[in-house]
């Protein structure tokens, strides 16, 4: 299998912005911003989909929404408020088959990205 775009950002192959980094997680901002504050965090180890976490990965799951929760407070967002999203295959309008939680704010969010 060869490494998802995020590995590669992971690997410091490609730049990123990254705003974020523990032991299993990293995070840095989008691309291609759909929101004033728009950053993925990104678990360091590959899953493609949300679909093939296992249980035994339910820690990692709270840590990266935990590192989002952080990451907004630390910017001066969490009491306006935000969103965290995670798409998962087609329907759900995944592209990068690396899973990642999307973390949107700095102004009000209205329909479109859900
Ligand atoms: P998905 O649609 O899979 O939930 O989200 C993938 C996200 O990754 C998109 O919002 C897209 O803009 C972002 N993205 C894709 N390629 C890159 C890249 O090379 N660097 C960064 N920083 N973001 C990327």
């Amino acid at each position: 299998m060869s490494d998802s775009i995020f590995e590669k950002i992971i690997n410091r192959q490609i730049p990123a912005d990254i705003v974020f980094e523990s032991e299993d997680i990293i995070a840095f901002r989008d691309i291609a911003p759909q929101a004033p504050v728009h950053v993925l965090f990104v678990p360091k180890h590959r899953f493609d989909t949300l679909n093939d976490v296992p249980d035994s990965e339910a820690l990692m799951l709270g840590r990266l929404m935990l590192a989002a929760q952080a990451y907004a407070k630390s910017i001066g967002i969490a009491d306006d408020g935000y969103r965290v999203v995670m798409n998962c295959n087609r329907h759900g309008g995944q592209t990068v088959f690396h899973i990642h939680m999307h973390l949107l704010g700095g102004a009000p969010l209205t329909g479109g990205f859900a």
